[in-house]
């Protein structure tokens, strides 16, 4: 399980922990989000965010 965190707002996605506000369940890969998924704080899209090393 990685970490993926927004480039402009710092926003952090868990895919051990999912995003149920936007339908993923916890475990969801980010390579398995949907590709029109955006940033939940400021509106970017996937592609701006980076893998966190945890
Ligand atoms: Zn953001």
């Amino acid at each position: 399980m990685k970490q993926w965190q927004c480039v402009v707002c710092g926003w952090i996605y868990d895919e051990a922990a999912g995003d149920a506000d936007h339908g993923l369940a916890p475990g969801t890969r980010w390579a398995d989000v949907p590709e029109s998924f955006v940033c939940p704080e400021c509106g970017v899209a996937k592609a701006d965010f980076v893998m966190v090393e945890i």
